[in-house]
């Protein structure tokens, strides 16, 4: 496979048709260098372009080719850490802002869809699962959160027994609805926000690697790519874990995590929708979760075991597909059509992590599997920080954050020791 082509998926077979973008050859010069074109990257460099600054995005391999091209695609409030580990962290009054931005990402992720027409079949709606008593007591105390700390009117608890009428499984124990939650094509929504950035003037390059970059003076950054360089005033590095040694002092603070979908072949509607029948995003409640939800054209989109150990050995389709025959069970007689995988950035206290290198070089990384809806108004916070009101995303940046421990030949035997221990209590 050429180097810059994507991961056969699903959403590649169904992605509309997209330009491929040139090579940078040659030197450019730009106000702000954006480094990763998946969401958060993408979102930047519009956000950017909207405020008047000159964009150029690199993108290593192609538009949405990371995470955000193939993602469980829920795109959900909050982050993944808990509010209550971010009051810990940040006090209630950074946890507030927090909670607030994220909210205000789902409504932003509406309104860059609309007003750029893009066509990536958002639906509405999105159930957090019980799987366990213990997770039961947990959403009705979130429930309870939510409502009285935050004044977040969206969300409803859903019984056993309604439950039951919204999904034809009977494995779990009730769920946390939102309505302002929801899911949606995700490449085709990242190519989307790529082609929305263009119409603004960002310059888009693929197969470009950012190696390197270094201040040159007068405040200028020289990035360095294998055929050229972009001279920039700012730098945003948005490129996950790929990011590697193009910013070292980034990868300790995240480790690469694998995860799998699976996709069926088309159910028809009406037995898409008695598996899902108002058509919500569903994800467990366990560490190592499940999730899964209809695709536009009567799919089920099923995915789940991550894999912490970091070996590519085991059948990751055949594990993946038994997960969702547990669920569904009467999806034995279905056939798997595609089956992908794809990595998340997760930190140790898996609160997103977002700061500076240097006064002009930002980052955004460690969405820790719930980046969709977060990513979009990340790169927002970015470019308005970049633009000279850094409020909002300095209290991202205020986050602590330590380093995986063990440095690199320790991080993953240490993470899969600690991967062990949630998953025997995912059992309790
Ligand atoms: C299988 C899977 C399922 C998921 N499910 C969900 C879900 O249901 N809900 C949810 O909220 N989140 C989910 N996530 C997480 C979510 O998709 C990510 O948090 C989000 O898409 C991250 O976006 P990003 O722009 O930060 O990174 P990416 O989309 O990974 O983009 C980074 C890009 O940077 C490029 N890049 C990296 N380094 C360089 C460099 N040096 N030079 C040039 N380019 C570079 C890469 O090629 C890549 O295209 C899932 C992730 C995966 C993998």
């Amino acid at each position: 496979m050429a180097r810059s082509d994507y991961v056969p998926s699903y959403y590649v077979s169904s992605a509309h048709a997209a330009p491929e973008r040139p090579a940078l050859e040659g030197a450019t010069d730009c106000d702000v260098c954006v480094v990763g074109a998946g969401i958060a990257g993408c979102s930047t460099a519009l956000h950017l372009a909207e405020r008047g600054f000159s964009v150029v995005l690199l993108e290593e391999h192609r538009v949405g080719w990371g995470a955000s091209g193939r993602s469980g695609a829920q795109a959900l409030f909050g982050v993944a850490a808990s509010q209550a580990k971010l009051e810990r962290l940040i006090g209630a009054d950074g946890a507030r802002a927090v909670w607030d931005v994220s909210v205000e990402g789902l409504a932003l992720m509406r309104a860059l869809i609309a007003r750029f027409s893009i066509d990536c079949d958002w639906v509405d709606g999105h159930m957090l699962a019980a799987v366990r008593a213990r997770h039961q007591r947990e959403l009705q105390a979130e429930l309870t959160a939510l409502r009285d700390k935050y004044g977040y009117r969206g969300v409803r608890y859903v019984p056993r027994a309604e439950l039951r009428a919204e999904l034809a499984t009977d494995h779990y124990l009730g769920a946390l609805y939102d309505a302002n939650s929801g899911h949606l094509h995700p490449l085709n929504y990242t190519l989307g926000l790529a082609a929305a950035a263009e119409t603004l003037g960002v310059r888009i390059f693929e197969a470009t690697r950012a190696l390197r970059f270094a201040a040159s003076g007068n405040s200028q950054l020289r990035v360095q790519t294998p055929g050229g360089e972009v001279r920039a005033r700012f730098l945003v590095l948005c490129g996950n874990v790929y990011l590697g040694a193009t910013a070292p002092a980034l990868a300790s603070k995240i480790m690469a995590v694998a995860t799998y979908i699976v996709a069926t072949e088309p159910l028809g509607a009406e037995r898409a929708r008695q598996l899902i029948a108002h058509n919500a995003a569903v994800a467990d409640m366990n560490w190592v979760l499940d999730y899964f939800r209809r695709s536009a054209d009567h799919r089920l989109l099923f995915g789940g075991r991550v894999n912490y150990s970091g070996l590519r050995s085991f059948d990751a389709p055949g594990a993946t597909r038994a997960r969702m025959l547990r669920v569904f069970p009467q999806l034995a007689d279905v056939r798997i059509e595609y089956a992908w995988g794809g990595e998340v950035d997760i930190t140790l206290n898996r609160a997103p992590h977002f700061g500076r290198l240097a006064p002009n070089v930002y980052f955004l990384q460690g969405f820790s599997g719930h980046g969709i809806a977060l990513t979009g108004i990340a790169g927002k916070l970015a470019a308005e920080a970049i633009a000279g009101t850094a409020t909002r995303f300095d209290v991202f940046a205020r986050i602590p954050h330590a380093n995986f421990p063990g440095g690199a030949a320790l991080r993953r035997p240490a993470l899969v020791l600690a991967m062990l221990w949630y998953r025997l209590k995912d059992l309790l």
